[in-house]
Formats: structure tokens, sequence, C-alpha cells
């Protein structure tokens, strides 16, 4: 990694760093230029929210770029990034882990995918309830998929100023993560995967068990 001067996106760096986790820059609704400053500064791993906003970007910039989806995706649009995306942060449902398999197939690859978990209290807010990510775990290993693989959970916190609410809900995705880890651990072996965390609360992710932050203003504001 090379930050020249910058030391706030170092220590940031560091932090992230210090948990053994890895740092996804958020590039959404971001210039390629100020992605490609982040890209000089070592960052690899990129997630858009939006497939069209990413197959618009994506031609201009280097191809050692590892490509995350960390919003809804819809079925129909899965086609268009089956050949090369890195992993899928936003499973939350069967049809859409059919879809994902299926195209992954015409590739002949293997898409790695994060079940997404839905603990906020926002309807807004989607993925699969708590209390059902146990029976559609199993519902997908039952299915023997061949080109996906479950690398973990994803979840987002409630939009609040409420740190203890905030971490109770991180308690609960990691909770949830080792529930599923000790029910179906032997049947998942890529499982080891948190994405949790955004630029007001990664510290709080990290310190409850994440292995992933997805950040972005606190990145690209410090640029
Ligand atoms: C936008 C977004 C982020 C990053 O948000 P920041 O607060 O800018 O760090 C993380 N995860 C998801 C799913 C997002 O849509």
């Amino acid at each position: 990694m090379d930050f020249s001067d910058n030391h706030s996106i170092e220590s940031i760096f560091k932090t992230v760093s210090s948990y053994n986790a890895t740092l996804l820059v958020v590039s959404k609704k971001r210039t390629n230029a100020s992605i490609i400053e982040l890209y000089d500064m070592g960052f690899r791993q990129m997630g858009e929210n939006r497939v069209q906003d990413l197959l618009e970007k994506k031609d201009d910039l280097p191809t050692d770029i590892q490509w995350h989806i960390i919003g809804t995706l819809q079925r129909n649009k899965v086609k268009y990034i089956a050949d090369f995306v890195h992993m899928i942060h936003s499973v939350d449902s069967m049809k859409l882990a059919k879809e994902i398999n299926k195209q992954a197939s015409k590739y002949n690859r293997t898409i790695p995918v994060l079940i997404q978990v839905k603990v906020a209290e926002e309807d807004s807010k989607q993925g699969i309830n708590p209390s059902e990510v146990l029976s559609f775990i199993k519902e997908i290993i039952d299915q023997e998929f061949k080109n996906l693989e479950i690398h973990g959970i994803m979840g987002m916190a409630s939009f609040t100023d409420n740190i203890d609410q905030i971490q109770e809900e991180f308690k609960t995705i990691h909770s949830i993560f080792k529930t599923v880890l000790q029910a179906y651990g032997p049947n998942l072996p890529h499982f080891k995967e948190i994405s949790m965390g955004m630029s007001g609360d990664y510290e709080l992710a990290l310190a409850s068990g994440s292995t992933m932050v997805r950040l972005g203003s606190i990145l690209f504001n410090n640029l």
C-alpha cells in the first residue's frame, strides 16, 4: 500500500488491517478519477450497488479490480455481471441464488456469494429474516449448486445514532454467522466472511466480528 501523505486513509486502513479484515471500497456514485486515486494507494476490492453503474464504469478502470455487488440485485441483471463479478453480497431469495448459479455455469465459473440478513428495523432494508436464515441456507445446500459458493453473510445496521442498538444488531449478525457455522460448517467449506460496517459504524462492526467493512464516504471525503 502507498498512502503518500494521506494519513486519514492510512489510519483507517491500519485499523481495518489490525482486525485482519478486508477493506472494500464502495465506489458507487464516485468518479473514475477518484476511484483511481484509491486504486493507486493499493486498493483492489471495490463495491457497487447498481449493475448499470458498474457496467458503465468498469471498462474505463483497471482490469485487476475485484468487483463486488453490495446492493439489491434483480434477477434479470445477473447475466450482465456473471462473467466477472468477484462476490455478490446481497443474496436474499432462492430465485436469485438459482439465477446466479445458472449464469455462472454459462461461464464455467463459481460465484462467491453472501447471504444478506435483515436485522435493521427499517422496512427498506433487504434480507432474510434472522429466524429464517438457517432454513434458507439449508435449502441452498440441498440444491447442490455447482456454480455458487456461500462465503458468509452480510448485514446492515439500522440508520440511527443509537450506538447500543447498532452494536446489538452487529452482535446479532455475528451470532447468526456462528449458528450457521455450527449447523452446516462441514457443508460450507468457504463460509468465513461477515460483511458488516460502513463509514459511520465500521469500528463498532470490527469490534463485533466483521471480516469485511464496506467503506464509501469516509474514504472519498478524505481524498
Ligand atoms: C453505500 C453503501 C455502503 C457505504 O456507505 P458509506 O456510508 O458511504 O461508507 C456500504 N454498504 C452498502 C450496501 C451501501 O449501499
